[in-house]
């Protein structure tokens, strides 16, 4: 077999974020052929790996935008194939609720702008109604706005299964594999990586945090990435029983504010923050944002002071100067930019690679023949989601390592039994959730260590480190 290096492909997509994974699996399914290079030593080193995780309707995007309009073909899509996957999603709507008058006073707008952007069963609720629903919150809330259609993913197996379903159709793809430099060579791009040189006749920009650095390889980056950190904290098990839908504030001009959710996993979780910061790479948590993120958290859900905090993370959205995604298309280059996907690109990665095919389709003479597969393969991913059947409930799994989280063996062998295995400890951890639960990993690394003993370059105390 020619090696990956040897072969000039049709489509190579730089990153392998949710929306890069989006894009890869899209030209596959038409049948280009395809590559993926990606940075980190597993899909989803960048924004991607944080977020809120909640599939959004696009209630609130801007009206007429291209956000809203690939958000809304992304969720339609999502709801598509979810099933045929074997991807779960938690349906437990949201509600913004009101607590002052200035706030009751915004409602009417909120559910405007909803029926505006075609998400018509958005309606207000009175006072009653939203303590008959979320019995267990503060004292004080007016009213609310019910949005039955927001809900709950697990933000890790979605794009693997879009990077999968490529990969089932001939796509490929390599890990630690960072595009440093490239040049457009009599209708070829030549990309300069840690792993040597890679060649496409179209090159898709899908870096996210790094989108500007990368889009300055084609030509001065129109864009600069400013990113934007959130902060969270994840409740024990326990309180994601304390509500039933995602509560929202109402948002101000400056942010969307903080919510409560239910995580797929099972938790409950709080945040994020909005801050901006100059670095790319590190997404640390400060105590001090922490304890305030806890009161304004328990300010609309008493309750969460009777629970421990088991984690806390935070994510760089890959926000630019301004507030609309960054997507052009340059035929004349070979090139397309898909940048500051900010903020709902979870959501919305389905229906960017939906438009970015037809972008160029229209606008670009066939820069090669696409070769569509006789019949489409669906992947079907493990569940890791408390709501749905796991694999420590079913026989031969080999026994529970993970018992905060109830990873058996079978499902860590699995993962480098799979198509794509991970090629760094955060990518295991992200695919099965062994060391992710309330005792980080304090009681099952060592067990893991054993089994995943000689799977990575480094051994386990190395991989922690990095
Ligand atoms: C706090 C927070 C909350 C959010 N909540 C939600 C939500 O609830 N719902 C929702 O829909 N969205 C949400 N989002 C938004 C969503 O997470 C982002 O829009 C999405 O992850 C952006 O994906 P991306 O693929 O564009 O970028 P990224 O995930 O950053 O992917 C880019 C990839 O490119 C790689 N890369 C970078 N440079 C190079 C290079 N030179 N060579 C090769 N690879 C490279 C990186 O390693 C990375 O893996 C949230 C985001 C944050 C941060």
């Amino acid at each position: 077999m020619k090696k990956q290096n040897d072969q000039i492909w049709d489509v190579i997509v730089i990153g392998g974020g949710v929306v890069g994974c989006a894009v890869h699996r899209k030209f596959a399914l038409m049948g280009a052929k395809t590559l993926l290079l990606e940075r980190g030593g597993d899909i989803l080193s960048g924004a991607s790996k944080a977020n809120s995780a909640l599939l959004h309707t696009g209630f609130d995007a801007p009206p007429e935008s291209l956000e809203l309009t690939c958000i809304q073909n992304g969720y339609r899509e999502f709801m598509d194939i979810k099933d045929k996957m074997n991807l779960p999603l938690l349906q437990t709507g949201a509600l913004v609720v009101a607590w002052s008058d200035e706030q009751l006073a915004k409602l009417p707008g909120i559910v405007e702008q909803a029926h505006r952007n075609g998400v018509m069963d958005v309606e207000l609720i009175d006072k009653e109604e939203v303590y008959r629903r979320e019995p267990k919150l503060a004292a004080g809330a007016l009213a609310a706005v019910s949005v039955p259609g927001e809900a709950v993913m697990d933000p890790w197996s979605s794009p693997l299964a879009y990077l999968t379903q490529a990969v089932k159709h001939g796509a490929a793809y390599q890990f630690h594999c960072e595009v440093e430099s490239g040049a457009l060579e009599q209708g070829m791009w030549v990309l300069q990586t840690k792993k040597g040189e890679f060649r496409a006749r179209l090159v898709i920009n899908c870096a996210g945090i790094n989108g500007d650095i990368v889009e300055s390889i084609c030509h001065p980056s129109p864009f600069q990435i400013k990113p934007r950190k959130g902060q969270f904290l994840i409740y024990d098990k326990a309180a994601a029983e304390d509500i039933n839908a995602i509560i929202l504030p109402v948002p101000t001009a400056i942010t969307k504010g903080v919510l409560l959710t239910k995580t797929i996993f099972g938790n409950l979780l709080l945040g994020p923050t909005a801050e901006e910061q100059d670095d790319r790479w590190k997404a640390e948590v400060k105590q001090e944002v922490l304890e305030d993120l806890i009161r304004q958290g328990s300010k609309m859900l008493p309750s969460l002071y009777n629970y421990t905090v088991t984690a806390t993370y935070a994510g760089l959205r890959p926000a630019t100067e301004e507030k609309h995604y960054r997507i052009a298309d340059y035929p004349e280059k070979q090139w397309i930019c898909v940048g500051g996907i900010r903020s709902t690109g979870l959501t919305s990665a389905l229906g960017v690679a939906q438009h970015i095919a037809s972008l160029y389709l229209q606008n670009f003479s066939p820069l090669f023949e696409f070769n569509p597969p006789q019949e489409i393969i669906w992947p079907q991913m493990p569940v890791l989601s408390e709501y749905h059947q796991r694999d420590y409930q079913h026989e031969h799994n080999g026994g529970i390592v993970c018992h905060c989280e109830l990873v058996t063996r079978r499902e860590i062998e699995a993962v480098f039994d799979s198509d794509i295995p991970p090629e760094c400890l955060g990518g295991l951890c992200r695919r099965t959730r062994a060391m992710m639960g309330r005792c980080n990993g304090f009681f099952c690394s060592n067990k893991v260590a054993e089994i995943i003993n000689d799977r990575f370059e480094n051994t386990l105390a190395v991989e922690v480190l990095k």
